[in-house]
């Protein structure tokens, strides 16, 4: 099928590039010229803007870094509402309930068809089309996207209701991003105490303790302190942000996922929006005084 693609960052590149391969008609769109000159040289159109896309397809795919930058490229001046051959916005970003419901009603007003579709897995499940892809909106719309969509991940329809796959993606985020400090600060105390960080992490993923944390990200970018996992730090707050907003807006009060933010606002502070998330270990290892991982674990001098 025609499909616009708005957003060629981590996630959006690769995921465009396999609706390339799948066979569909791109035509694409990023403030970065770069990321739109990679994708021209698989086979992709340009376009001038979100509007230019909206003019040219009936379908249009998004993958935004904020909740402002999906805001603007749907409903905004030159945005996807301003299309006149448009019929459907699939927002594979993660911007929340609340804003997800926002576009719905302003896309609503003039016939446009939000789809939230927020996606997990990472740049690696993106590039080897195993995401999960987590579909809210009209049934009828999710039919005629699900093949495309098929090409990116597994796809679940999550329900009608505007804005739930973000319900579901944030409940998601909010265990992954656990995973993370959890893992860092159990590992950390290991290591103060003397144990090697390698043994530990064999001896969780074959153990009760293994999470997505210890079975991909430690093994990839902790251990070897690359700190190249893919997903900005920013990213993640704005995900922990996201949740611990929707569950307050529920009168719901947590203990574990209070404290999981606080930490990830540490991260943030410490090492930068833009550090990979990967890089929460760093202010754990500060305080405990030691290293994890690298040429060898050690106590900090
Ligand atoms: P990214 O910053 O790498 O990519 C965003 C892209 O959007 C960039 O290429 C940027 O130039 C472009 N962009 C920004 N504003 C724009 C605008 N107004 N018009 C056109 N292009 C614009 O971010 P990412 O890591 O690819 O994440 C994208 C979304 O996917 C986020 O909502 C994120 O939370 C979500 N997500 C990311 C991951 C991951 O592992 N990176 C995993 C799951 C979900």
């Amino acid at each position: 099928m025609d499909i616009g693609f708005i957003g060629l960052g981590k996630m959006g590149f690769p995921m465009a590039r396999r609706l390339i391969a799948a066979k569909h008609q791109l035509i694409v769109f990023d403030t970065r010229q770069e990321a739109v000159g990679r994708l021209v040289a698989l086979g992709a159109q340009t376009a001038s803007s979100p509007r230019d896309i909206a003019d040219r397809v009936e379908t249009v795919f998004a993958s935004l870094p904020s909740l402002q930058a999906s805001l603007e490229v749907a409903t905004g001046q030159n945005g996807v509402i301003e299309g006149k051959r448009v019929k459907r916005f699939v927002d594979l970003s993660t911007v929340g309930t609340h804003m997800a419901v926002r576009i719905h009603g302003l896309l609503a007003k003039r016939d446009i068809v939000l789809l939230d579709s927020p996606v997990s897995g990472g740049v690696g499940g993106a590039e080897k089309g195993t995401l999960a892809v987590m579909v809210s909106g009209p049934r009828a719309d999710f039919e005629t996207v699900k093949p495309a969509l098929d090409a990116i991940g597994k796809v679940f329809f999550i329900g009608e209701q505007p804005g739930s796959a973000q319900t579901m993606k944030l409940v998601n985020n909010l265990l992954s991003a656990t995973a993370v400090v959890a893992t860092s600060e159990a590992v950390t105390m290991g290591v103060k105490s003397g144990l090697d960080p390698s043994v530990m992490i064999d001896v969780i993923n074959a153990g009760s303790g293994m999470n997505t944390a210890s079975r991909d990200k430690f093994p990839r970018s902790v251990l070897p302190r690359s700190f190249d996992f893919g997903f900005a730090t920013g990213l993640m707050v704005k995900d922990v942000r996201l949740f611990l907003e929707e569950a307050k807006a529920l009168g719901m009060s947590m203990e574990v996922a209070e404290a999981v933010g606080r930490l990830w606002e540490v991260v943030m502070r410490e090492t930068g929006a833009e550090s990979d998330f990967t890089s929460a270990i760093k202010p754990i290892e500060k305080a405990a005084g030691v290293i994890v991982g690298g040429k060898g674990s050690h106590a900090a001098k």
